[in-house]
């Protein structure tokens, strides 16, 4: 049996409410009697807080940090989010995972601000509620609250997720969408991160990996930011008015794929006079599924006034992310270039998006897991021998987008496998030469040898890859040739890779054991267009072995007329 701990941040919200006189309301200190009298929740034999054995043999400590007063979450403003991401960052070092426990009706909001604000996470946190109090006898709550409780008591996963109604999300993917269902939360633009069923299916390949990184939280403290919804008939000076300062940075919520008026000159005017002072404007679709995309003319305009594409974030994520780059000391055009490029997974197609789908880290996970490894330290070890494996065969193959997920996820550019062998020996070896030059930019050793004492430039060069080799050479690697590899070719007759070698830096005159030289061998062999190639490089054809045989002598000796009398002509 192993053991996990988890902080509660209770916040408020319906999930902990009991019926008063005016309706639901929050009540003070009873949300842990109350999981107290749930059997999933508490194990009688234990102390408060312990739930009992679960069938993957956990049990989970849990302790309940109840925020004064409860909020229901309409009155909620970046201070609370703040309060939040800092408990999280007091309790950091002490507990295992995360939850938060929050009224629905800007959760979404909160659960996004989190990602931003918590960064280089690497446990797991869960904002959580219900649209039904935990004290009515039907309710939503007991399951939500049970199952993310589960979830962050079993699996690392290093993200700020919104549970609801079997789902686990990624919290700035999601939106309010229901205000009177159980399934109160979607998130159209991301698949989940988890779905719980009969088991709990936690879908790996779409969890971003830890970066490594030490955490620590940036608060969110600039709140002059907005949104705005785009109407038919929206007029200037509505729009002039909302655009005065302090506004700092604006979501737009414009029509379908990011369309907005192009035919009135001066609302397109506000809007660029807006970004030459600085108001960083965000455009996102109004739309709950889809992306803003440069494809009309409507949204061509908006790009020319200085408006920044959105993708497919939601309006919350949209939001707290302006209000988080903004209270950071950076240059609008610093903001505007970041908007677009996915800080958390918060929105699809850009350069980077090739982090967000971290398929190796995915298989290392499901062996860790496999291993009962659920510590940091026992992953950590699962990764270290995995990802020199994982990488040499991502180089091997080519795959560039699998390398670079795994580099930035923080695996060891100089990491060899038990045979020393790197990811660019690897590469250079099938002739990927824009493997090659990426691995070097990514700072791979480029001399490193493996146990047998070959080289990346020695496995390109005796592979015929020329391409690959030459980006070796750029990068610095040193030629250095075992005599024995050109004596072995010459003696094959194997001129091209004799000129390889040759090209590549190769003595023509080293010599084996006995004094012979690569023209000795090609010459006893009768191997004439390696012998050829061999004086074109300057092989010296006076050199004489042990025996104080030439050349020409071996030729002789071995029949081979012709060469003997190419050898003998100079
Ligand atoms: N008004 C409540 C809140 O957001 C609704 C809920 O919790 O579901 O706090």
């Amino acid at each position: 049996m192993s053991e996990r701990s988890v902080l509660m941040i209770y916040t408020g919200g319906t999930i902990g409410m009991v019926k008063g006189p005016r309706g639901y309301e929050p009540a003070p200190g009873r949300f842990m009697q109350m999981l107290q009298r749930i059997p999933s929740f508490q194990d009688p034999e234990q102390p408060p807080g312990v739930t009992p054995v679960s069938r993957h043999g956990q049990r989970i400590h849990y302790t309940m940090l109840e925020y004064q007063p409860l909020l229901d979450s309409s009155n909620m403003g970046m201070g609370d989010w703040v309060r939040i991401a800092r408990d999280i960052e007091r309790y950091y070092d002490d507990y295992d995972a995360f939850l938060v426990l929050h009224g629905t009706d800007t959760m979404a909001y909160t659960a996004s601000a989190l990602s931003f604000m918590l960064e280089n996470l690497s446990k797991t946190v869960i904002v959580t509620g219900s649209q039904i109090p935990l004290s009515e006898v039907r309710n939503d709550g007991d399951d939500n609250l049970l199952d993310a409780l589960l979830i962050a008591g079993h699996y690392d996963i290093p993200e700020v997720g919104l549970y609801f109604r079997s789902r686990l999300f990624r919290g700035n993917r999601t939106r309010k969408i229901d205000a009177s269902g159980l399934e109160a939360f979607g998130s159209d633009n991301a698949p989940p991160l988890a779905t719980v069923g009969i088991e709990i299916d936690i879908a790996w390949d779409t969890i971003r990996p830890p970066s490594g990184e030490p955490f620590r939280i940036t608060p969110i403290t600039n709140p002059n930011v907005a949104t705005l919804r785009l109407f038919p008939g929206i007029t200037d000076s509505i729009l002039e008015n909302f655009l005065r300062p302090p506004l700092a940075g604006l979501v737009l919520e414009t029509y379908g794929a990011g369309n907005a008026p192009d035919n009135r000159a001066n609302f397109l005017a506000a809007l660029r006079a807006a970004s030459e002072r600085g108001v960083v404007i965000v455009n996102t679709t109004q739309c709950s599924r889809g992306e803003v995309v440069a494809a009309y003319a409507a949204g061509t305009a908006l790009a020319e006034a200085g408006v920044v594409p959105g993708s497919d974030m939601t309006t919350e994520a949209a939001l707290t992310k302006l209000a988080f780059l903004l209270s950071q000391d950076l240059e609008p055009a610093v903001v505007r270039r970041l908007m677009p490029e996915s800080l958390r997974g918060e929105l699809s197609n850009t350069t980077h998006e090739g982090r967000f789908g971290f398929q190796e880290k995915a298989f290392v996970n499901t062996v860790a897991d496999a291993l009962f490894a659920r510590t940091p330290e026992r992953r950590s070890e699962v990764e270290q021998a995995l990802y020199p494996v994982l990488l040499c065969s991502a180089a091997s193959l080519g795959d560039l987008k699998g390398l670079r997920r795994m580099y930035d996820g923080g695996a060891d550019p100089t990491a060899a496998d038990y045979d020393g062998r790197t990811a660019l020996h690897l590469a250079a070896a099938e002739g990927h030469a824009e493997v090659v030059s990426f691995l070097i930019a990514r700072g791979a050793t480029v001399n490193a040898k493996d146990r047998w004492g070959a080289t990346p430039l020695y496995d390109a060069v005796q592979n015929g890859h020329e391409d690959a080799a030459d980006r070796l050479l750029e990068g610095g690697a040193e030629v250095s040739v075992d005599p024995a590899v050109l004596c072995t070719l010459a003696s094959q007759g194997d001129s091209e890779g004799v000129h390889r070698w040759l090209k590549y830096g190769a003595d023509p005159s080293t010599r084996d054991y006995d004094g012979r030289t690569p023209l000795h061998l090609a010459a006893v062999e009768g191997h004439l267009q390696t012998v050829r190639v061999l004086l074109d490089h300057g092989a010296d054809r006076s050199a004489r072995d042990r025996w104080g045989t030439t050349p020409a002598d071996s030729a002789q000796a071995g029949g081979h007329r012709t060469v003997q009398t190419l050898l003998a002509d100079g």
